[in-house]
């Protein structure tokens, strides 16, 4: 443990290696971020930041990936110093939890498709087999993405860093349960409600609406129906916990985003909660949001599959891409228990 102290008590003018304390407080070089007594200071950045967008676990080329080309490129992305944050965080320019060295992934699921979510049945279909939802934890299929994902990923603030960006236009995850009559786009399934509320608590969930129609075929007012439709259908579900639900997913990508669309989304309420942000599917890495090409509700994001996950490593080595650079500031030690700190970050103890 080489941890760096200084102390500034006394003084406002201390400079440790290129940062210079007084630039803290220009928000244009340093986010600040404050949380209990600890104040985050996260280097503004304008480079490219990949957010990325998975199907489903099978061999196909497109749109699937074998769930040890998903296992790998997790093992991938911890040595080369990707550090995945929520598609929340990106949205709000907070990089407070990425240790200094490392860089920023966003990462997601679309369709809450096959192979996302399966939990081990009693016989020998995992489509319609019987789940045990008595028992405390049921187990989770080891090719399955949530169990990959507990594996490899950390717990950041007690979820994973990885969004399921769900519809309701076939069985959320493709597993009955054993239940064989539904309610209305699939309510009243007993294993949605458990893997929605699991996912909700562990990890995080987005809107991809609940027929999956075609974005730009779409108008306003029939993407307005699919938003309402999602949070009914899932607060069905999961009760208050819809509150946490403010990112969305295009289906098949939104194009060339028409204005009338955008001014929708925007404005949009679902008793009181609103969208934050909305991601494409256009096959490019995007900025971070202080850039002025940035349009928060038409967020580039790239698909990746068996098809091109080799050009997709090439990409994620070559890219020039944002990488943290924070300074942590506490009034004592003990404070820095609950983060994860690396030896590149700067501490500054003793603030008050
Ligand atoms: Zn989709």
């Amino acid at each position: 443990m080489k941890f760096l102290y200084f102390i500034f008590m006394f003084t406002g003018f201390l400079v440790y290696a290129d940062v210079n304390i007084s630039d803290l407080q220009n928000s244009d070089l340093w986010k600040k971020k404050s949380s209990g007594n600890i104040i985050f200071y996260t280097k503004v950045e304008d480079f490219k930041i990949p957010v990325l967008c998975f199907h489903k676990i099978g061999d196909q080329e497109r749109y699937e990936i074998t769930s040890t080309k998903f296992e790998q490129f997790l093992i991938f992305l911890n040595e080369n110093n990707f550090f995945p944050i929520s598609d929340k965080d990106y949205l709000n320019n907070d990089f407070s939890m990425v240790p200094s060295g490392k860089k920023p992934i966003v990462l997601g699921s679309d369709d809450a498709s096959e192979g996302n979510f399966i939990l081990k049945t009693r016989d020998s279909n995992s489509f319609t087999g019987n789940v045990d939802l008595t028992v405390t934890t049921p187990k989770l299929e080891e090719e399955s993405m949530v169990y990959l994902l507990e594996k490899y990923l950390p717990k950041v603030q007690g979820k994973i860093n990885f969004t399921f960006y769900t519809s309701f236009n076939g069985v959320p995850f493709r597993q009955t349960g054993g239940t064989t009559s539904f309610g209305e786009n699939y309510r009243d399934i007993p294993i949605v409600g458990y893997k929605l509320n699991y996912l909700i608590d562990n990890f995080y969930i987005g809107i991809h609406t609940v027929t999956h129609p075609i974005t730009v075929n779409s108008t306003p007012d029939s993407f307005k129906w699919e938003l309402d439709e999602f949070y009914r259908i899932l607060e069905s579900y999961v009760g208050d916990k819809i509150s946490l639900i403010n990112t969305l997913a295009y289906p098949y990508g939104c194009g060339t985003l028409k204005p009338e669309m955008e001014n929708m989304i925007r404005n949009y309420n679902y008793k009181n909660y609103s969208i934050i942000g909305a991601f494409d599917f256009d096959g490019l890495f995007t900025k971070s949001v202080v850039s002025k090409s940035v349009n928060k509700f038409d967020i580039s994001r790239l698909g990746v599959d068996n098809k091109n996950i080799e050009s997709v490593y090439n990409f994620l080595k070559k890219v020039k891409l944002i990488t943290s650079e924070r300074v942590i500031a506490v009034g004592s030690r003990d404070e820095l228990n609950s983060i994860d700190i690396n030896d590149k970050d700067i501490l500054v103890v003793g603030h008050s």
